[in-house]
């Protein structure tokens, strides 16, 4: 339950540096031991602002699409966040796995997974306007009318995606279930801050052929012949004040 999740009272009291050490060093005020793409910027420190989380995979589960696009956005800080206990450690283990197998290089080091509920804390992890790319990836489709309040997607919610995202920002959704499918995209499509991503652009986006393909869920599906239903959502600029 709740009173077991851990969390921040603000995201600058988050300790970034216990789950990406190479690139933070220990301190709440993360300074900047070495950024993401350290090599190009040639010796340039990076600012705090530019090493922080900017993709977010929310109910990531065990994690197959964090280990997809970890090599793919080596430049890029992601996250996983999981409610289960023992799925969240099993991805954290399996973490630490791959960077001792690759201690040599910095294979790894951009991915992380912890525990929460992202339907409650959300912005105690994240800054105003700081994900690029929020992955909701076969979130669980609570089928039953009165579950509905259950499910990841809502005009609550929504808020709390749009508030977090820089404009230009990308939702990802992914399901076989039709229902959640159409609800998804009925309250992204309603939200006013955000706009349905048209077909076209989803085809030149690599991380939606990940999505499709690495998610243990999307393997399921595959097996089974099943049908996965994409819609991605961009987080638009708010409008100036009247
Ligand atoms: N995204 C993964 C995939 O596509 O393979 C896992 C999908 S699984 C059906 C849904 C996951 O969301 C589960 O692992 C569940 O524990 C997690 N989840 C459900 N509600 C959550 C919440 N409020 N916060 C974080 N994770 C949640």
């Amino acid at each position: 339950s709740d009173h077991a999740l851990t969390y921040p009272s603000a995201p600058d009291h988050m300790d970034w540096s216990l789950y990406y050490p190479a690139y933070l060093s220990g301190s709440t005020q993360p300074s900047i031991v070495n950024g993401p793409n350290s090599d190009r910027a040639q010796g340039t420190p990076r600012t705090a602002e530019s090493t922080k989380v900017t993709i977010a995979d929310i109910g990531c589960g065990f994690g197959g699409l964090l280990f997809a696009l970890s090599p793919q956005i080596p430049d890029s800080l992601v996250l996983g966040l999981e409610i289960r206990t023992s799925v969240t450690e099993y991805v954290q283990e399996k973490i630490k796995a791959l960077r001792l197998q690759q201690a040599d290089s910095k294979a790894y080091q951009n991915v992380a997974c912890l525990r929460a509920n992202t339907m409650k804390f959300l912005p105690n992890f994240f800054h105003k306007g700081q994900l690029e790319k929020i992955f909701l990836c076969f979130p669980d489709p609570h089928f039953k009318a009165r579950k509905h309040k259950a499910r990841i997607v809502s005009s609550t919610l929504n808020s709390e995606y749009a508030y977090v995202m820089k404009p230009g920002a990308w939702v990802y959704t992914i399901t076989d279930v039709k229902d959640l499918h159409e609800w998804m995209v009925e309250h992204f499509e309603k939200h006013a801050s955000f706009e349905r991503v048209r077909e076209e652009d989803l085809k030149a986006d690599k991380c939606v052929e990940l999505m499709i393909r690495e998610t243990e869920e999307g393997k399921k599906v595959e097996r089974n012949d099943g049908e996965k239903l994409v819609a991605c959502f961009r987080r638009l600029e708010d409008p100036p004040w009247p």
